[in-house]
């Protein structure tokens, strides 16, 4: 992402300590032709360094800011991704940190977290209780919340995501993107990305649709959209989908006239259609997505199905965490099979009998 520090809110002669972004950008084969699309593309921020989000991006910005502005402590208010790329880049540059979770978070993520050796406090709630004390601690301890009094500095990293799909399409802008929407900061950045390239001449300006993804137990941006309301109702999230389980977003104001300006639309699925779209992304791309991104290709199939995406459009899904952080969300999906003795005979005893259930099924 650093090849785009003219475009960031960094200190002169700022050196980046570590390579984040630069992520693929995966042309779909399988799942395209299932949904009968020519131009389907995964950006893949589920292999992002360190720590396997599109929180890396953000963090990266926000701590060169927290390091001008003197900050000793650093931390967040997170539904897990960013406290993974917090407490990381943390440690890796020295600072204090101390990030905030709600109580519930997957054991995965807190302990992604904690092996990095920051503090972790568990607070008793959801991330909207989580968030709104952290604004008091912010303030009154001078520490430098990465999501909320450096905030806008965060926001800025996510435009890598944006301009790195511009440049993997070879300099051109996409037709749609389908984005996760949790505070509703990401969807906007990468518009504002698209927007600064179009401004330098480095792609032709272009009328892209913004497409907002959430899971239904927590969707107050896409119920938003749907209802054609003013103005979001926030709501009490219950959903698999903790990293955009934000009840009311930050951003999300911004989020929804962001989407209907550009001509886009949101839709939300169930956790259990989240969990069918892992597993669909995982059997016809081989990627590995966490429950944001069963949610972000969940709702990109079904844009499809609706006829709000055109089947010759070029259309890039932006998944933005990996599978292997929220495996419990799949686990009783795959019970352990039963292990056989190392001999010829056994295999082959196992093999007939997985024929004959295929036979019955
Ligand atoms: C934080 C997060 C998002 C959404 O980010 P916002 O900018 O808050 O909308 C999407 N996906 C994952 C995996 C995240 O951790």
């Amino acid at each position: 992402m650093w090849r785009y520090s003219e475009l960031l809110p960094l200190p002169q002669e700022y050196s980046a300590s570590q390579p984040i972004g630069g992520t693929p950008l995966v042309r779909s084969r399988n799942l395209s032709e299932r949904l009968g699309v020519k131009n389907l593309y995964f950006k893949n921020d589920a292999v992002n360094y360190p720590t396997l989000s599109f929180k890396d991006r953000v963090v990266a910005t926000a701590l060169a800011a927290a390091r001008r502005f003197g900050f000793k402590t650093i931390g967040c208010s997170s539904t897990g991704n960013l406290a993974n790329a917090v407490a990381a880049q943390g440690a890796q540059q020295g600072f204090d940190t101390c990030v905030f979770i709600p109580g519930d978070l997957e054991p995965a993520k807190v302990l992604n977290t904690a092996v990095y050796g920051g503090r972790i406090i568990r607070i008793n709630g959801n991330y909207d209780h989580v968030n709104r004390l952290c604004t008091q601690i912010a303030d009154k301890f001078h520490w430098g919340l990465v999501n909320v009094n450096l905030r806008p500095y965060y926001a800025e990293g996510s435009k890598t995501h944006g301009y790195e799909i511009a440049e993997q399409l070879g300099w051109e802008l996409p037709d749609n993107v389908v984005v996760p929407m949790a505070g509703g900061s990401l969807i906007g950045k990468i518009a504002k990305g698209f927007c600064e390239l179009a401004h330098l001449g480095w792609v032709e300006p272009k009328r892209v649709k913004f497409f907002g993804a959430q899971a239904t137990g927590c969707s107050p941006i896409a119920d938003g959209i749907k209802r054609e309301l003013p103005r979001f109702v926030p709501q009490k999230p219950n959903t698999i989908a903790r990293s955009l389980a934000i009840g009311n977003p930050a951003d999300g104001p911004f989020a929804l006239r962001l989407i209907r300006e550009s001509g886009g639309w949101a839709e939300d699925i169930s956790d259990s259609e989240i969990i069918d779209s892992i597993k669909l992304l995982a059997e016809t791309e081989g990627i590995f997505a966490e429950t944001a991104g069963g949610v972000t290709a969940g709702v990109a199939a079904k844009l499809i199905q609706q006829g709000r995406i055109g089947k010759e459009e070029t259309t890039v899904v932006c998944i933005t965490g990996n599978g292997l952080k929220t495996t419990d969300a799949i686990a009783a999906d795959f019970p352990a099979s039963e292990a056989i003795q190392p001999r010829l005979e056994a295999f082959e005893a196992l093999l007939s009998e997985q024929l004959k259930d295929a036979v019955n099924a």
